[in-house]
């Protein structure tokens, strides 16, 4: 049908541009006049499809706006849901609260958005007589209502009025706090209102948003590391930085921060909720003080965490349950800042009223109480942050890949930039509301690694697990090997494994000394079979992995009263890598053309020989590896082992 592929294109056309949807805001529909098709709770405007359209009986619906509800506002929300359930003919499709709205509006086309340049103006001091100054007597402004069946009924009511005033159809509705509705007979026309309204708003916008980056400062990795733990007593959760000029505008002055300090829309406090905090001290140990009276303040007024704080110097910080959500949190509140910022041009912010804020907070509540209901999925290192050197390919982005799916955020630190954001592409697009970022390091050097705990607490508030797990191998005899070559992996295999743990434990230390009693933090090195027993012509790297042992055992010692665990995994040959089966080059092919098995006509005569050394006949794969790694971050009994995961190769004494 054409007219529901132009209802895909115009959602799409608007859901993909942030200056008109947020966080999932806004929605669409279509009519003839028996049905409508309009989008379903849960699916996203950008990437929409048939699917993600429930379409209703128009005939049944009319119930919703004929039928006497309940006055407990709870109770009625709960009846109007039930009637546009039982108007739904695509069953399972849950049609958004505003389908009614859609509904009572006569042209074939809905498209009902939040801009933050609308809103502007409709969180604005002065919006009707700015609305009436720029697009004249006749439009049709709703003054703020609880969202829900009241809004409904006075949309209703406002568009028989205007009927009855000017024998027409409006094709514009203002809602105040909220967005707007623009309807017309096809999409095109829809275009031309919206472009006419936004060209109109942003000539009247006098002072325009500040532009520009702004660094977040280097103290951020003294302060979001306990913040985070502060915040993390019952639930772990993640916290995220942006800064840029607009941030910056708001989290410098006292004064600016009054006027972000009450929600504007709906919308704000279900991502963001109604109280926020701002932090204002210089040093990082004044910081942490101020966080800690703020956070104690907070807790006493409200029965929930706070999901933004504003530290000056900093950034903007959301607090999320999970990484995915902490986006949604972020661009939420910038938006708010914007529309802070852009009223001034129609006389000023004019937030919400504590009764408007209370009702959506209980709104919020009976909702969360459903979403608890159906109970989360969740893996076994959910919400945790790994940080993974060397995990752009091979082993470590195999156990990147693993450890997504137990519900990890993971930074990916390494050399190869091209490869390495390809793999976060990658493996992106398997996390569900956890992230992967990528950051280019180089292990033997100290300032990049300083760089990689920055941007890791950036991205996610704190380290939880630190994979030691970039190496290198240049094998050779004492004949052949080089000095530079022996320098060369002693510094990869030995001496940045210290460089790695001298710059994470002391933000550990910081977690640890915020967290509760039961909080560990884990260091863990991939080292390998060869670092508990020798390897021929292999030396460079033998013993670098022998003395990657001692340095696990002595800093599990030191760091065993910040309880930061310390521990080394020693895997067996990874033969279904690259390393090993590449048809082309692998060093099974190597090995038989140079006749370095006995016997061996065949690769698979080479993989036997091989895998007979092992009692239980196998290589080691990156699952075996990720296997061993929940295991050490599980238990809390241990610190400073080597486990070898060799097949049985290798034994302990
Ligand atoms: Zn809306």
């Amino acid at each position: 049908m054409q007219e529901i592929k132009d209802l895909i294109a115009v959602s799409r056309y608007y859901g993909q541009d942030n200056r008109y949807v947020i966080a999932g805001g806004g929605n669409t529909s279509y009519k003839n006049s028996e049905k409508i098709w309009v989008k379903a709770s849960g699916s996203a405007l950008a990437t929409i499809d048939v699917e993600g359209f429930a379409i209703l009986d128009r005939e049944k619906l009319k119930a919703v706006s004929e039928k006497e509800y309940s006055n407990d506002s709870s109770e009625r929300e709960e009846q109007v849901k039930n009637d546009l359930a039982a108007a739904t003919l695509t069953k399972g499709k849950r049609p958004s609260v505003e389908t009614s709205m859609h509904n009572s509006i006569d042209y074939a086309f809905v498209v009902h958005l939040h801009p933050t340049i609308v809103n502007a103006l409709m969180c604005a001091q002065h919006t009707e007589i700015e609305l009436k100054k720029l697009f004249g007597e006749k439009t049709l402004y709703v003054e703020y209502t609880d969202p829900g069946y009241l809004l409904f009924k006075k949309v209703e009511s406002k568009i028989k009025a205007y009927r009855a005033s000017f024998n027409e159809e409006p094709k514009v509705i203002w809602l105040q706090n909220h967005g707007i509705f623009v309807a017309a007979d096809s999409v095109d026309e829809i275009k031309e209102i919206y472009t006419d309204i936004f060209s109109k708003l942003e000539a009247a916008i006098t002072d325009p948003l500040p532009d520009g980056d702004v660094e977040v400062s280097s103290n951020v990795v003294e302060v979001l590391p306990a913040i985070k733990m502060m915040l993390s007593t019952e639930d772990l959760k993640t916290l995220k930085v942006r800064n840029n000029a607009l941030i910056n505008h708001f989290s410098e002055s006292e004064e600016n921060q009054k006027l972000i300090a009450v929600p504007f829309t709906p919308d704000a406090i279900v991502y963001c909720k109604s109280n926020y905090i701002f932090l204002n001290s210089e040093s990082p140990e004044a910081i942490l003080e101020e966080a800690k009276e703020q956070n104690a303040l907070f807790a006493e007024k409200n029965e929930y965490l706070p999901k933004i704080i504003l530290i000056k110097n900093i950034g903007l910080v959301a607090v999320g349950d999970n990484a995915k959500q902490c986006d949604t949190i972020l661009d939420v509140y910038e938006d708010a800042m914007k529309i802070a910022y852009l009223s001034q041009s129609f006389g000023g912010a004019h937030p919400m009223t504590q009764e408007q804020i209370d009702f959506i907070d209980n709104w919020e509540v009976e909702n969360y109480r459903r979403s608890v209901a159906k109970g989360e999925v969740s893996g076994r290192v959910q919400n945790k942050t790994f940080v993974i050197t060397g995990a752009a390919q091979g082993f470590g982005e195999g156990i990147a890949r693993c450890l997504i799916e137990e519900g990890a955020n993971i930074v990916v630190a390494d050399l190869n930039e091209d490869i390495g954001r390809t793999t976060v592409d990658e493996l992106n697009s398997i996390a569900t509301n956890n992230r992967v970022v990528f950051v280019k390091t180089a292990v033997s050097k100290i300032p990049s690694l300083e760089q990689l705990m920055h941007d890791t607490v950036c991205n996610f508030g704190a380290i939880d697990c630190f994979i030691s797990n970039a190496g290198v191998l240049r094998a050779g005899d004492l004949e052949h090997l080089s000095p530079e070559d022996f320098n060369f992996v002693t510094t990869i295999n030995y001496n940045a494994y210290f460089y790695c743990t001298k710059v994470v434990s002391r933000i550990m230390k910081l977690q640890t000394k915020f967290a509760s009693n039961n909080y560990f933090a884990d260091i863990i090195q991939i080292n390998s079979k060869s670092g508990l027993r020798g390897s021929k012509a292999n030396f460079a790297y033998a013993g670098g992995k022998f003395g990657g042992i001692g340095l696990t055992q002595s800093f599990a010692l030191e760091l065993a009263p910040f309880r930061i665990k310390v521990n080394s995994i020693c895997p067996g040959n990874y033969y279904d890598g690259p390393l090993w089966s590449n048809p082309e080059n692998g060093l099974f092919v190597q090995y038989l053309k140079a006749g370095k098995v006995p016997g061996a006509k065949t690769v698979e005569d080479v993989k036997e020989f091989y895998l007979a050394q092992s009692p239980m006949r196998k290589g080691c794969s990156p699952e075996d590896v990720t296997k061993a790694i929940l295991y050490l971050i599980d238990q809390t009994g241990e610190t400073g082992q080597a486990l070898p995961i060799t097949g049985g190769q290798v034994m302990l004494n």
